[in-house]
């Protein structure tokens, strides 16, 4: 059987029509797993994925919303990572704005390469991930890294 995926999508508000886009492009296969977004962004993923569904039908797609970004959605996102609760995160970000949570937004992506989440910041990236053999595929086993060391240092 194919894994169901938990997979995070954010985007900065000027990637957000990037993001809506890509998500039709992809609604097919995003709709087999899970999603979660941070607020503004969830928004408009959810309208995406159910364009021309009634809100109280079945076919209905719920996503999971954090608060939006700059409100501690991203230290949400980060704490669903810490404990193993996202598979991919597809996070548009904006390099050409100042963003008022940018040290949220950094701690995120640090915390992903920690817990080594496939991560696409862009659409290119996005569009190797989704349409990698791999997957949805259940053929990968991320590895998970050995913090041991760390938590048990001796300190003085
Ligand atoms: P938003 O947050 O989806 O609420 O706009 C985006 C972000 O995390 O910067």
């Amino acid at each position: 059987m194919n894994p169901t995926y938990t997979i995070a999508l954010v985007a900065h508000d000027n990637c957000k029509d990037d993001l809506a886009e890509w998500v039709a492009f992809n609604k097919e296969k995003l709709k087999q797993h899970q999603i979660v977004c941070t607020g503004t962004t969830g928004k408009i993923v959810e309208a995406e994925l159910n364009k021309g569904v009634e809100k109280h039908s079945r076919e209905y797609i719920r996503i999971s919303l954090l608060k939006s970004g700059p409100l501690g959605g991203d230290q949400q996102l980060g704490a669903l990572i810490s404990e193993n609760k996202i598979d991919f995160m597809f996070f548009f970000w904006d390099p050409m704005a100042q963003q008022p949570h940018d040290v949220d937004v950094k701690a995120l992506l640090r915390i992903t390469v920690l817990y080594n989440i496939p991560t696409a910041s862009n659409r290119a990236t996005a569009d190797f991930l989704i349409s990698s053999s791999l997957f949805g595929s259940g053929d990968y086993e991320r590895k998970i890294y050995d913090y041991t060391s760390y938590t048990t240092r001796k300190l003085k």
